[in-house]
């Protein structure tokens, strides 16, 4: 199955990921993800994103679309893919477009998760990750028992860099003008699907789950 998951920052497209991957063994690809092992391991692409990362602006198209690239190529995504926060522009989508063409893969739904603006920014100031196994909380809305301290592996918690309330503003403006045209774009092929992606986060799953078992 291969899918994309939409939806603007802190609509919980990594939250759902996480749901998916436990029922559909898939690769789960997040380009943010990527982008933040980079600039922890101090690579020259990792340099790069981060100026862009930490302004709340997307990483330029060339090369965002080169780590896609590569990524798809790998044996492991045969049985298919859950990209998360790839594409965000309409370059990156027709760039996906021929890389799927070119490996001989088909797209099977673009997930849209809707969440209006004013719940998106309370979402991602109060994001907290795991600095050790990775685990997104939320000190509001998906509090850990203790505070600060990772329910499932004891890591200490901290927030993201580009979760300030400043950046976040920027980067919900960014989604507006460059990312939301996606949708439109996916509509024409006939590949969108939204769900609404403000209820219960469990719930948001149940919604997603029914709609990839009727994909098959
Ligand atoms: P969120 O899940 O909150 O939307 P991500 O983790 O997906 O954030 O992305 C964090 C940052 O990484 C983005 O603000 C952007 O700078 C960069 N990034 C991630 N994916 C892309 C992409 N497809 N194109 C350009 N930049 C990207
Ligand atoms: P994205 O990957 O789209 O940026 P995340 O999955 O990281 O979003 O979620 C953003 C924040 O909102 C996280 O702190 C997460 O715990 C929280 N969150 C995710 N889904 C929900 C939901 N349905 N209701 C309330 N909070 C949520
Ligand atoms: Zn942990």
């Amino acid at each position: 199955m291969n899918i994309i998951l939409m939806g603007p920052p802190g609509a919980g497209k990594g939250t759902q990921a996480a749901y998916i991957k436990k029922e559909f063994p898939i690769p789960h690809i997040s380009t943010g993800d990527m982008f933040r092992e980079a600039v922890q391991n101090g690579t020259p692409m990792g340099l790069e994103a981060k100026k862009y990362m930490d302004a709340g602006e997307l990483v330029p198209d060339q090369v965002t679309i080169g780590i896609v690239e590569d990524r798809l190529s790998m044996p492991d995504c045969s049985p298919g893919f859950l990209l998360d926060g790839f594409p965000r522009t309409i370059v990156q989508a027709e760039a996906l477009d021929e890389v799927l063409k070119k490996l001989g893969k088909k797209l099977d739904v673009a997930l849209n998760i809707s969440v209006p603006e004013d719940v998106l920014t309370a979402r991602m100031v109060g994001r907290v990750f795991c600095t050790s196994c990775k685990t997104v909380y939320n000190t509001i809305f998906n509090p850990t028992t203790i505070a600060g301290v990772c329910d499932k592996c004891g890591g200490k918690l901290e927030q993201r860099n580009d979760d300030k309330a400043e950046t976040v503003k920027n980067r919900i403006k960014v989604y507006n003008e460059q990312t939301q045209p996606l949708l439109a774009y996916y509509a024409q092929q006939g590949n969108l699907v939204t769900v609404d992606g403000q209820k219960d986060p469990r719930e948001v799953f149940q919604d997603v789950r029914a709609l990839l078992e009727r994909l098959g």
